[in-house]
Parts: C-alpha cells; sequence; structure tokens
C-alpha cells in the first residue's frame, strides 16, 4: 500500500469515528469487557484496555483511528489485568461463519495464496500446510463475492434455525451480525450458557457440525440400544428430524446422477423412478423398508450425505476459546471499510451485506485498479477491472485498496 493510499483510508476511517452522528452501539456489560485495537501506524495490537461506558470508547476510536476495534466475548471483574488475574465471570457463546471455511465454486476464481517459505502458490481455499515445503504460513489474495457471502447465508440459516429449534433460545438471545467482511457472526446471550466451560462449548460445536453423529443401521445411533434394530428408523427430533428433512429434500430435487454420485447403485434408477411414492410412503410414513429394492444401506448412504448438507459449517475453534475477542458490532473492518452490523434474524434471507454495512457514503475517489472481478457495492455494480484508472464510490476506493486490489491515483 503506497503512503497516499494509507493516508486516505486513515483518514476516512478517522472522519468515521470523529463523525458523531456514526452510531456504535454499547455491547451489553462494556465495563466488564477486555476491549482490544488493531492500530492503523503501528500495526500493533492493543490489548487489556478496559471501558466504563460507550462514550469514553467512542472518544478514544476518534483519537486513536484503530483499523479494527474488538471486544471480548468474556466478562471479567477486571478487564484490564493480565490474562490470569482478570477473574473470569462468563462469556457470551458466539459462532464464526466465515467464507474461508466453506469450500465454494467461486473460491478458485478469486482466492490466491504463495507460501511464505518456498513460494509456491495455488488458487482456492488456502490449505492447511504447504503442499511443497509444508510450511504453514501463507500470503493470501481473497476476495468475498457475492456467491461466497451466499454460501455463508446458508450455513448461518442452518445454525440459526438449530439454536432455536433444538437449543430453544428465544429471538431475543440469539444476535445475528454480518462481520464486515467474508461471513456472519451469531452471538448468544443467555444466563445458562454464560458460564459453560470450553469442553461444554465444544459439545455444542460438535452438534451443530455434526461431529460425532453415527448414522447406523437403525438410523442415528441414540444412547444404548436405541437404533439397534435392523430397521432403519428416525424420530421427530433435532438431528433425526433434520436428516429426514434433509432427505426429503434431497430426494426430492436429486437428478439420477446427484442419487448414484453418492454411491447408490441399482437403487438410484429405482429412487429417481418413483420419488413421489419413496418421498410419502418411506419419509413422510415412516415404512422405510416398503420399497424392495431400496435397502437399508441405501437409506444409511443418503442419510450420511444429507448429513453433511445438514451441518453447519462454523469456524469451531472461535465457540469454544472463552477468551476470545470479537470484532466489535458498529465499528469498521480493516480489511473491507465496511462495518460490523446487527440486523434481525428473521432477515437473514433479504439482508444485503453490499448495501447495509457500507459506511462511507458520499463521493468519489479516482484510484489505479491492478486486478478485480465484476463487484456490487452499496447499490451499484462495478467493475471488473484490470489495470486500469478509474473514478468508483469513496466506499467502494476504501475496499479496494483495502484488499491490496488498488492505490488511490497521484
Ligand atoms: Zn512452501
Ligand atoms: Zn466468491
Amino acid at each position: 500500500m503506497t503512503v497516499s493510499s494509507r493516508e486516505f483510508v486513515y483518514g476516512k476511517f478517522s472522519d468515521f469515528y470523529s463523525n458523531p452522528s456514526t452510531a456504535i452501539p454499547s455491547p451489553a456489560l462494556l465495563d466488564q469487557r477486555e476491549l482490544g485495537f488493531l492500530l492503523f501506524k503501528e500495526r500493533i495490537m492493543l490489548r487489556h484496555k478496559g471501558f466504563s461506558d460507550i462514550s469514553d470508547l467512542k472518544l478514544f476510536l476518534a483519537e486513536a483511528v484503530p483499523s479494527d476495534v474488538y471486544h471480548s466475548c468474556a466478562y471479567y471483574e477486571n478487564p484490564e489485568a493480565e490474562m490470569d488475574k482478570k477473574g473470569w465471570l462468563g462469556a457470551d457463546l458466539v459462532f464464526d461463519i466465515d467464507a474461508d471455511h466453506i469450500p465454494t465454486s467461486c473460491d478458485k476464481l478469486h482466492d490466491e495464496w504463495v507460501c511464505s517459505k518456498c513460494g509456491f502458490s495455488g488458487k482456492g481455499v488456502t490449505p492447511e500446510a504447504c503442499p511443497i515445503c509444508e510450511g504453514q504460513k501463507f500470503d493470501t489474495k481473497t476476495w468475498s463475492c457475492e456467491l461466497c457471502l451466499e454460501s455463508a447465508k446458508e450455513e448461518t440459516a442452518k445454525l440459526i434455525d438449530m439454536l432455536g429449534k433444538d437449543f430453544g433460545f428465544s429471538d431475543k438471545e440469539v444476535h445475528v451480525f454480518f462481520s464486515g467482511h467474508r461471513g456472519y457472526h451469531v452471538h448468544v446471550e443467555n444466563e445458562a450458557v454464560k458460564t459453560l466451560d470450553a469442553m461444554a462449548r465444544k459439545e455444542i460445536v460438535d452438534y451443530v457440525t455434526g461431529l460425532g453423529l453415527t448414522i447406523s443401521k437403525g438410523g442415528i445411533k441414540g444412547p444404548k440400544g436405541k437404533g439397534a434394530s435392523e430397521k432403519f428408523f428416525l424420530s421427530d427430533f433435532a438431528w433425526n428430524k433434520r436428516i429426514k428433512q434433509g432427505m426429503r429434500k434431497f430426494i426430492s430435487t436429486a437428478s439420477a446422477d446427484d442419487l448414484k454420485n453418492i454411491g447408490l447403485k441399482r437403487a438410484s434408477k429405482v429412487i429417481f423412478d418413483n420419488k413421489e411414492l419413496i418421498l410419502s410412503r418411506c419419509i413422510d410414513k415412516g415404512f422405510w423398508d416398503s420399497v424392495s429394492k431400496v435397502k437399508l444401506e441405501t437409506w444409511k448412504k443418503i442419510a450420511e450425505h444429507v448429513k453433511d448438507l445438514e451441518s453447519a459449517k462454523i469456524d469451531t475453534v472461535v465457540t469454544t476459546d472463552t477468551h476470545r475477542l470479537i470484532r466489535m458490532n458498529g465499528t469498521l473492518h480493516g480489511k473491507t471499510g465496511l462495518k460490523k452490523v446487527e440486523f434481525p434474524a428473521k432477515h437473514l434471507t433479504d439482508f444485503d451485506p453490499f448495501k447495509e454495512a457500507v459506511a462511507f457514503k458520499e463521493g468519489a475517489v479516482k484510484v489505479v485498479v491492478s486486478d478485480v472481478p465484476e463487484f456490487k457495492l452499496g447499490g451499484s455494480v462495478l467493475g471488473p477491472y484490470r489495470r486500469q484508472t478509474v473514478e468508483v464510490p469513496t466506499a467502494a476506493a476504501v475496499l479496494l485498496i483495502c484488499k491490496g486490489r488498488a492505490e488511490v491515483a497521484s
């Protein structure tokens, strides 16, 4: 990033935080939380800060102009003390759904990674380790397109459904946010979850990701003895119900190839040719063995496949970390210049992050763009641009510069 680009972005962030009309909602019990800031100039993380109220924090933001603002999910007696002296009182249950963790059809088109050790590069999702030298550090160039965020949204919808129906959290307790970059955050604020330790949170993670869920011949294996029968069986609760609904959805839309691709042989044709009968008799009425050529093994294979479709792909380490810092609602993301914003869970389907999260709504700026696919921002469609100088709305200029795709034109 050139000096003038950095100054331009810094100036915009500074305007944002010093503008009295900028709304930054206070998280619950702000005075019990640790605050952390990534500073523009020093590029260091300032941690273990405490604020008694939101107006003090706003003054600090206007002065320090951080590129990123975080608060702890945890509540502490002394948020400013060293980690082991803070006095942990509890923590919200948080979930991070990020396009980085979801394989999408578009990631090969717009994401690249280069191994920091040997320089080997590739497209798509960054591997855990370099296939050549096993190095684990990479320089990445990612982009969040509509498709990426749409996949993240689908995972979020599955998670929210489980939190409400299977765990019984109320709408008021489940807070949904666009992260400002490549996904969504879900925070559960509830007295019962507040004091859960990392192990208990891991159990919740396993549930929503479907980890350890065994589909036996008798359907989903329940506690001792249950499901031990030789008949396929699914109840109408929790994962059993999710699998059943998922099977219905999968079979009703599957092509003959879809059925073959999950490992079905002769049964694929029988199912494809008798969809209505299979749906009503086997799935809806539970007579799983009533179609002679569709046997237990077939149901098991379909259920296994559906389990993957119905589980929610979350970033598991975020949920189990009881000291985690998470981006603060209403603040800017340093990689995009977009805001983290909260919205009602019931509006998830219609939520447009490329509109609702835009912070800089006025003016236009001339930038030199290296390479960017077509993208949507603030209601307009921009690009694709490749090695050209263009005038774009301020929000787009900030986004392109923050993503390393453009510099301010001199
Ligand atoms: Zn390497
Ligand atoms: Zn994409």
